[in-house]
């Protein structure tokens, strides 16, 4: 379903509820929670720009990219998992193998719109999330404007389901 969330800069907009910020800090690459298979079996979503950008970044063309680390569900396409459900490009010890050129679901998260509708939604990702509520760390509002926008162009319908 998707999901749409109120633009805080049209006339007359009453300020979003996440306006005085929010507290979050990554805790990867220690967590590494939204890259593994901890949570069961996920998907990753890139479209033909992030598979290029991922190629490029492993210096390896196109195809041979898509044929290695990409995988078809229903009409989209999402990076292939480990058979621990492990994104393909995540290392334990390491975090995101690929951190420069990862997906926008991944730069995005956890600022997502299904997740930010709601105080009680991003209050409810902290089960899945731990640096959701960390006190080492305030993401200022324009900040998550700017991820859920870009999560919007993203997915303009809402982000399917894995
Ligand atoms: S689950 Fe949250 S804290 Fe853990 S790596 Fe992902 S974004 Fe960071
Ligand atoms: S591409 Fe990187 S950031 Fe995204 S899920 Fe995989 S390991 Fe995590």
């Amino acid at each position: 379903m998707s999901t749409s969330l109120p633009d805080p800069a049209a006339p007359g907009a009453a300020a979003p509820w996440y306006a005085p910020g929010l507290r979050f800090r990554c805790l990867g690459p220690e967590c590494g929670d939204c890259c593994s298979g901890k949570h069961g079996p996920g998907a990753v979503w890139v479209n033909p720009q992030e598979m290029q950008a991922l190629a490029s970044q492993l210096g390896i063309p196109f195809d041979a990219f898509t044929r290695r680390y990409v995988r078809a569900i229903r009409d989209r396409y999402s990076l292939t998992e480990r058979a621990n459900h492990d994104c393909v490009f995540y290392d334990r010890e390491r975090g995101c193998t690929v951190y420069a050129a990862r997906p926008s679901q991944c730069r995005t998260y956890p600022f997502w719109s299904r997740v930010m509708a709601l105080r009680a939604s991003w209050e409810s990702e902290a089960k899945a999330c731990p640096g959701i509520g960390d006190p080492g760390g305030t993401v200022p509002a324009e900040e998550i404007r700017r991820a859920l926008d870009e999560d919007g162009r993203r997915f303009p319908e809402g982000r399917p389901d894995p």
